[in-house]
């Protein structure tokens, strides 16, 4: 990188997961800074950009945040056709979206491109008191499958700046 030119980057990055475990939350926490305790759903994928800047690349995210998907068996290809980067979200306090965010997972890898940044994501960190999930589970789980994993909270913003940082940089890499 050093002396290096200057690079921008488009990539499209999209977010999975169930109904509820926060996706719209966390990528609103990320864009806009602020945290909204009433989300309406969206049917369909709503979208966003974001650029983040590592040293001299430029991310562009194309964010496609999903929705009404949830209760498809697969994922249809649009959602994941060209994109460079997803994340997987899932429920801390709820351990059917743990299982979920597994199928998700499968199927990306079988659909999905071999260069795929894949993300494990768990939210709702502040609520470890209704906890059903353990962390060594879903930190298991991401290392058996080659994931990355970060544990976040999109109403404390914990770990999230992580999160989108540590993907623009394995885009980067990759790109
Ligand atoms: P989505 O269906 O995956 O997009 O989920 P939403 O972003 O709509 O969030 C579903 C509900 O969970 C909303 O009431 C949010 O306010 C709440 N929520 C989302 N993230 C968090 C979090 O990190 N902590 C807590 N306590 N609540 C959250
Ligand atoms: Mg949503």
């Amino acid at each position: 990188m050093l002396g290096g030119k200057s690079k921008n980057i488009q990539a499209k990055l999209v977010v999975l997961g169930d109904m509820g475990t926060g996706k719209t939350s966390m990528v609103l926490r990320f864009i806009k800074g602020q945290f909204y305790d009433y989300q309406e759903s969206t049917i369909g994928a709503a979208f966003f950009t974001e650029v983040v800047s590592i040293q001299k690349t430029t991310v562009k995210f194309d964010i496609w945040d999903t929705a009404g998907q949830e209760r498809y068996h697969s994922l249809a290809p649009m959602y994941y056709r060209g994109a460079a980067a997803a994340i997987v979200v899932y429920d801390i306090t709820k351990m059917v979206s743990f299982e979920r965010a597994k199928k998700w997972i499968e199927e990306l890898k079988r659909q999905g491109n071999p260069h795929l940044v894949m993300v494990l994501v768990a939210n709702k960190a502040d609520l470890n008191t209704n906890r059903e999930v353990d962390i060594e589970e879903g930190k298991q789980y991401a290392k058996d499958n080659n994931l990355q994993f970060f544990e976040t909270s999109a109403k404390t913003a914990e770990n999230l700046h992580e999160l989108f940082y540590e993907i623009a940089n394995r885009v980067a890499q990759a790109t």
